[in-house]
């Protein structure tokens, strides 16, 4: 009889991973979690200041309940947190996000047709109301509204990451870093994972390789892009730009990209964005670890902020090169590949990734234990494709 070195291994430990380790662990699961880097590397998808976290979804009615059981367990992982460290650096922080956009349009009409579908409670603002309670959004056009949704909040990555692996750790998971998967290789009841040097046996394995995913399961239409994270500095000090006054928001634009950024944090600088949409964007090799900054990756967005959201420099005070990993719709991809019961595989975690992990992790804790989840999962299938 196999003797197994776990009964699953989690591999690749960002937001997904790390979740899946949490959640896994918590049920009492033997558990181990591999990454090639350091956890928190800058490498991957998971870095960088913060990540919104809305619940109204409009994407798909089923990122709903993905999105509720997400915002509760970061809020219990922040209490735990609190209760055994406190100290100022919290993890999530519950300060509503706004939608600026046509009515009819994918950011503040998706997330009306959203919240009304799924009774999250939300406010509107005309274009008027809205300069008056916003002012640091300007140039609004009058045809546009704006949808205040009080559930969403800000994450921050680095410490919501800690957070889960130490969280899994006490709940006795085993945490591996350093240690790369060159192969995943099927043998009966379970699977053998190679590394350069080594290898380890579970009966259960869950990809969560972000930009790395189809190296280890060819075959997976995930495309991945490069995304600059990217900071500016206000003109003036106090002027208005802090999460409070300038809270997380997404605004599309006149041309249909998406203007987003979350308000200055315990006097940090304030983080801006500016997405295209699924399918677009400039192709990335994750095995290239060159992620050095060019003017390409901040120009667009700066040109924009005089009209948009005067009162920050033009020039941005901090630019990091990050990737996102998307599928062909857009949606994430989770589940057992070709029904296979030994591996799950969780990918195309896309721009909205971070905020949701914990339900993912939730999900494939559910998919490895054989218990149903309360959370709708079919449209994710990685069979979809095929
Ligand atoms: C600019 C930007 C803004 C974003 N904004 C938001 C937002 O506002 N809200 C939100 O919810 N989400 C947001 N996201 C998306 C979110 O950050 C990602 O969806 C999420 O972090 C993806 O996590 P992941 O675990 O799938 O991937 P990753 O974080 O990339 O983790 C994959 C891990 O797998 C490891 N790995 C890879 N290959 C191997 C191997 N062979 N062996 C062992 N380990 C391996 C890697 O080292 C890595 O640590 C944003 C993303 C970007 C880039």
């Amino acid at each position: 009889m196999t003797r197994w070195d776990a009964e699953t291994a989690v591999v690749g430990l960002g937001a997904w991973g790390a979740a899946a380790l949490w959640r896994l662990a918590s049920r009492g699961v033997d558990v181990v979690g591999l990454d090639r880097y350091t956890v928190g590397h800058a490498l991957g998808s998971s870095h960088g200041g913060s990540r919104m976290l809305r619940l109204a979804r409009p994407d798909h009615p089923g990122l709903v309940p993905l999105a509720r059981r997400s915002r509760e367990l970061w809020e219990q992982l922040a209490d735990e947190g609190r209760d055994m460290a406190p100290g100022p650096e919290s993890l999530f922080t519950a300060g509503g996000g706004l939608a600026i956009g046509p009515e009819d349009g994918r950011v503040a009409g998706g997330t009306l047709r959203a919240a009304r579908e799924h009774g999250v409670p939300v406010r509107t603002f005309t274009a008027s109301a809205l300069r008056f309670r916003y002012p640091r959004h300007t140039g609004v056009p009058r045809r546009h509204i704006g949808v205040w949704e009080p559930s969403a909040g800000v994450v921050r990555p680095e410490p919501a990451l800690r957070a889960m692996l130490a969280a899994a750790k006490r709940a006795g998971a085993r945490v591996t870093t350093d240690s790369r998967i060159t192969r995943v290789e099927p043998i009966p009841g379970g699977v053998r994972l190679h590394t350069p040097h080594s290898s380890l046996t579970a009966r259960q394995v869950v990809l969560a390789a972000g930009a790395w995913l189809p190296a280890l399961l060819p075959g997976l239409p995930l495309q991945t892009v490069r995304m600059p994270l990217t900071w500016f500095r206000e003109l003036e000090a106090d002027s208005g730009f802090d999460a409070e006054s300038f809270p997380s928001f997404r605004r599309e634009l006149d041309d249909g990209r998406i203007l987003w950024g979350n308000g200055a944090q315990d006097g940090q600088d304030v983080s801006l964005g500016l997405y295209d949409g699924v399918g677009e964007g400039k192709p990335f090799d994750p095995e290239d670890t060159d992620r050095s900054v060019t003017a390409e990756d901040w120009s667009d967005l700066a040109r924009l902020l005089p009209a948009k959201v005067p009162g920050l420099e033009t020039v941005p005070a901090r630019v990091a090169v990050s990737t996102r990993t998307y599928a062909p719709d857009g949606l994430y991809v989770l589940g057992r590949p070709d029904a296979d019961r030994r591996v799950v595989v969780a990918g195309g975690a896309g721009v909205h990734g971070f905020a949701q992990a914990p339900g993912i992790g939730e999900a494939i804790a559910d998919l490895t234990t054989n218990t149903p989840s309360p959370m709708p999962l079919a449209h994710l299938s990685p069979d979809r494709f095929s």
